[in-house]
């Protein structure tokens, strides 16, 4: 008998609608080889909330997510709107940090890859990139430098001399990290990598952050429950070169969260387009699923939407890794990641992934025909 899963659908602002589209026809083709059935439960969010309830998170959206098995989402927020609105009500604040909140979504999931096929269009060359580059940073999402307390600006006295002394502006952040936050989120990285290449690499700033102290040693503890695993420990410096030198020794890499959010960004730049890269958010695992939302790393992109132009891919994979993580249908994540290096290593692109050299032997089409092109190579495969 077919299992079924709940899917909230939040396809949200500018290219979101479009990339969203292509991933339900995806999964449709993923229902017709498989033993899986998907309910889609469509909601409004970003500025499609707003414009229809006032909210960029409705009510109604909310309490769909939570009948959920996983939120599929696309992306919030228009830059020429947004302005409007005071920051905690603007989209990506009221929509998406409010989801990552209710739902307690701690680790987020980033996997990067080059495969030979894109490697015209990864920045470095080819002697860098080696056979191609996989790695799946892991960040922990609800803890760390951005949400520990003090967190504030106050005016406070300068330390010149008498005559000069003067009012003067300081900005505290904290950074906190609970034993209980870097054991939950170093499990995720060993288990991950239990089923890739067995090899972690926790980053921290242990020589001079009392944080980085405490991460390596709980790290550390939670290794010895992973013996197949390789565990090194770097430095956050040093991962950021270490990354545009090498970044082929990278397996999983597991980091604080705002570590993560920097060096996700660049390891995002190796695979040349943010059209292609998708993340997972986790929250709790209850039986044998584990609550997630899914979304492409990328923005609502204004400057490209309504053209059909977007890069689902994106997107597309989003739908992969919710299959593998909160579904646990590792199958058929693997046909569409498979579809997927097929239709690339045909050369068929989107403008975004199309090479500056050898543009000629690329067929270039659009985000409607690529997502095409993935649901029949599933098919027919
Ligand atoms: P962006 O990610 O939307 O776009 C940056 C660049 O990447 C643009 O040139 C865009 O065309 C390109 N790009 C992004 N996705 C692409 C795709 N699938 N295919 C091809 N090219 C793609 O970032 P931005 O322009 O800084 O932000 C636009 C809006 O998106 C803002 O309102 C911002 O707040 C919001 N935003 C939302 C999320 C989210 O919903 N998670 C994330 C980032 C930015």
């Amino acid at each position: 008998m077919d299992v079924k899963y709940k899917i909230a659908v939040l396809a949200g602002d500018g290219i979101g609608p479009e990339v969203m589209r292509e991933a339900i026809k995806v999964l449709q083709a993923i229902e017709s080889k498989f033993e899986i059935k998907f309910e889609f439960m469509e909601c409004l969010v970003g500025w499609a909330g707003i414009d229809a309830t006032g909210k960029a998170l409705p009510d109604e959206t909310l309490e769909t997510c939570k009948k959920a098995d996983a939120i599929l989402f696309g992306s919030v927020g228009l830059p020429h709107r947004d302005p409007d609105l005071s920051p905690e009500n603007r989209p990506e604040r009221a929509a998406l940090l409010r989801l990552r909140k209710e739902f307690s979504l701690f680790a987020n999931l980033r996997p990067v890859r080059v495969r030979p096929s894109l490697f015209d269009v990864c920045p470095l060359k080819n002697d860098r990139i080696g056979s191609g580059i996989d790695i799946l940073i892991v960040r922990e999402l609800t803890g760390g430098l951005y949400f520990g307390r003090p967190k504030l600006i106050e005016f406070i006295d300068n330390q010149l001399p008498i005559k000069r002394r003067e009012r003067i502006k300081r900005a505290i952040d904290t950074m906190t990290l609970t034993e209980t936050e870097i054991e939950n989120i170093a499990r995720v990285a060993f288990n991950a990598a239990q089923k890739r290449n067995k090899k972690v690499t926790s980053i921290d700033k242990a020589n001079v952050l009392e944080n980085g102290v405490l991460w390596r040693e709980v790290v550390s503890k939670v290794s010895n429950q992973y013996p197949d695993v390789k565990l090194e420990h770097m430095f956050v410096d040093n991962a950021a070169l270490q990354l545009m030198l090498k970044p082929n020794q990278f397996d999983v890499m597991v980091c604080e969260n705002t570590f993560g959010d920097i060096l996700s960004d660049e390891a995002a730049a190796l695979s040349g387009s943010l059209g292609m890269l998708p993340s997972a958010s986790l929250g709790e695992t209850k039986g044998s699923l584990t609550f997630g939302l899914y979304e492409p790393a990328g923005g609502s992109a204004p400057d490209i939407a309504g053209k059909n132009i977007a890069n689902p891919i994106a997107q597309i994979l989003s739908a992969a890794l919710m299959l593998r993580y909160s579904f646990g249908q590792g199958d058929s994540a693997v046909a569409i990641e498979r579809a997927i290096d097929n239709i690339l290593d045909a050369r068929i692109v989107t403008p975004d992934i199309c090479p500056k050299q050898n543009q000629h032997t690329y067929k270039v089409v659009s985000t409607t025909q690529m997502g095409d092109l993935i649901a029949e190579e599933i098919i027919k495969n």
